[in-house]
């Protein structure tokens, strides 16, 4: 397989990139850098570029990439995680300020990678007001610690399943 080498190589190697393209089954699209890595240093999210080179809008710049990160995301989302955070939205103001706080984040986050007109002002995983995929607030939990408090929360609730603290690799 080849890759494209990001035009600022400093923390995403060729290694890099084919460790993604195993952990997702296909050549990752639009890598700029790896955001979070797993204690063995293996990547678990990647900053992808809001522009994909294909020229599609890609507003998800944090995107996990561990498979067995990914897998406790989803087993949080059928377990209902996602309705009962989008309902706790709704009543605790200060949750919602925080969640507002961390959509402008990712929002600048994404700005100095690039302006892209289509996606201007959306973020992503349903911010700033609902929660729509707990895959993308773990990504940005493990690329912003602290930012995100749902993201912070997803974080703890997988942890008997995966935690960035003990590789599984
Ligand atoms: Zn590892």
């Amino acid at each position: 397989m080849t890759y494209v080498v990001p035009d600022n190589p400093a923390d995403a190697t060729p290694a890099d990139l084919d460790t993604v393209a195993q952990q997702l089954g296909r050549l990752p699209r639009g890598v700029v850098g790896i955001a979070a890595r797993c204690a063995c240093g293996r990547p678990l999210v990647v900053r992808t570029a809001p522009r994909l080179p294909d020229g599609t809008p890609f507003p998800t710049t944090y995107y996990l990439t561990h498979p067995k990160a990914m897998a406790a995301a989803s087993t949080l989302e059928q377990a209902g995680v996602m309705k009962e955070m989008s309902a706790r939205l709704l009543e605790d103001e200060d949750l919602a300020a925080a969640y507002l706080r961390a959509h402008e984040s990712y929002l600048a986050d994404r700005e100095a990678l690039g302006h892209v007109d289509e996606i201007d002002g959306i973020s992503a995983g349903g911010m700033p007001t609902r929660v729509k995929c707990l895959h993308v607030l773990m990504a940005h939990a493990l690329a912003r610690p602290g930012v995100n408090p749902l993201g912070e929360e997803t974080l703890k609730l997988a942890e008997p399943l995966w935690s960035k603290d003990s590789c599984v690799c």
